[in-house]
């Protein structure tokens, strides 16, 4: 490459750097631990295909920003090696369900069986978050839209960090973005914090109707832990049953 075209790349790499730091710190995050420095050769290359012009990587020009549809959005995030959780996942798992949908649901992020197969809430939380959908709720899960904070799956099904929510939540809001849902159920910690930007514990939360942009959010409890705590399935199902009356009242 030649020294002006370096160049450019290089003030194009220190802007989108100066930005994300400015966005992470806004999220609380002040440092980055060295063993999480990505390859800068690699990232370098890689990243080049999502920058807009200003070398911001959500700039309103970029790719993602840009995108019109999920599936545009999917080819733009393409091989995302934006956080560490790339080095570990089999696949990068998007998210599902009608992309006009209703009702959206959010969790955390891929476990074992989601890596393994591209889908989210696929495992045995999965066949939980599916029996509300289609024996609580009466809907199929092809009717509504399900997807995560992080698109990759944290090692051992260990939380996801500060960095790695921070890095991936912008592909989720435009998830959201796109699909317009009327209603959002945020599944567990992770997803009601990072949706409501707060830190109250969602035992605080749930059960009662917040808003993300605009769109009703009732968060609950995510179906894992549910598996660990089946007594607490008759507390989701009174935010359910809530869901479902909104959902029958907007559709009159
Ligand atoms: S978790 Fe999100 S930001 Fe991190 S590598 Fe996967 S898609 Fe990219």
């Amino acid at each position: 490459m030649s020294e002006p075209a370096d160049n450019q790349e290089l003030a194009c790499l220190i802007s989108s750097l100066r930005m994300h730091l400015q966005r992470r710190e806004r999220v609380g995050i002040r440092f980055v631990p060295s063993e999480n420095l990505p390859n800068v050769t690699k990232s370098m290359t890689i990243e080049r295909n999502v920058l807009g012009p200003e070398g911001d990587l959500f700039a309103e020009s970029s790719p993602t920003a840009q995108a019109q549809n999920l599936e545009e959005l999917r080819s733009a995030i393409g091989d995302c090696q934006r956080c560490k959780l790339w080095s570990g996942r089999t696949h990068l798992v998007f998210g599902v369900g009608n992309p006009r949908a209703k009702l959206m649901f959010v969790g955390e992020g891929p476990g074992r069986d989601e890596d393994l197969q591209g889908e989210p809430f696929v495992g045995r939380a999965g066949q939980l978050l599916t029996d509300i959908i289609t024996k609580g709720m009466g809907l199929k899960r092809a009717d509504v839209y399900i997807a995560n904070v992080v698109k990759c799956r944290p090692p051992e099904n260990r939380n996801p960090e500060p960095d790695e929510v921070a890095s991936c939540e912008p592909f989720l809001k435009k998830q959201i973005d796109l699909v317009k849902p009327q209603i959002i159920v945020a599944l567990g910690k992770f997803a009601v914090q990072t949706l409501l930007q707060s830190k109250v514990p969602i035992t605080r939360l749930r059960g009662q109707w917040h808003r993300y942009q605009g769109i009703k959010l009732m968060p609950t409890l995510h179906p894992a832990y549910l598996l660990r705590n089946p007594a607490d399935k008759k507390l989701v199902w009174e935010d359910i049953k809530k869901v479902m009356k909104e959902l029958s009242s907007e559709s009159t």
